[in-house]
């Protein structure tokens, strides 16, 4: 199977599912599968908890981890920088994004990294590391 995620970019939640081209947001994937596979409803998101969770890049993808410490993580999107954690059911959290700025140069670092294996395994950031910090992985790794 083909890796299911783009590779051409560092995606986000509107760029990895076929779903977000039938006009299928965010929102409307987390009241979807969250009824479907919790059995509850959504809460309204102008109820947001006060615990917020910070977005990284995991393997080419903009992803959060549930604030509750679950376990569970999602796709998120600047555009929307809500996450409704689909394992625990928890509330509406805002998720941090770095500034359009930072996130253009974090991606342009990251994108010069080659697929492993058609995959983006190498693709990733952590909120503690610098742009510096990622130019340097490069340069240990060959990649100019
Ligand atoms: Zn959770």
């Amino acid at each position: 199977m083909p890796y299911p995620f783009r590779t051409d970019k560092i995606a986000t939640y509107g760029d990895w599912d076929t779903w977000t081209q039938r006009g299928v947001t965010y929102r409307m994937f987390i009241a979807g599968f969250v009824a479907k596979t919790l059995g509850i409803a959504v809460p309204s998101d102008s109820n947001l908890r006060s615990a917020m969770t910070s977005a990284y890049v995991s393997h080419g993808r903009w992803v959060a981890d549930c604030p509750e410490e679950c376990g569970g993580a999602l796709v998120v999107t600047p555009s929307d920088p809500f996450f409704f954690c689909t394992n625990c059911g928890s509330g509406w959290h805002r998720v941090v994004f770095p500034s359009r700025a930072k996130r253009r140069q974090i991606e342009n670092v990251l994108m010069k990294r080659p697929l492993i294996g058609g995959q983006p395994k190498k693709r990733n950031w952590f909120t503690y590391e610098s742009v510096a910090t990622l130019k340097a992985q490069n340069k240990v790794a060959g990649i100019i």
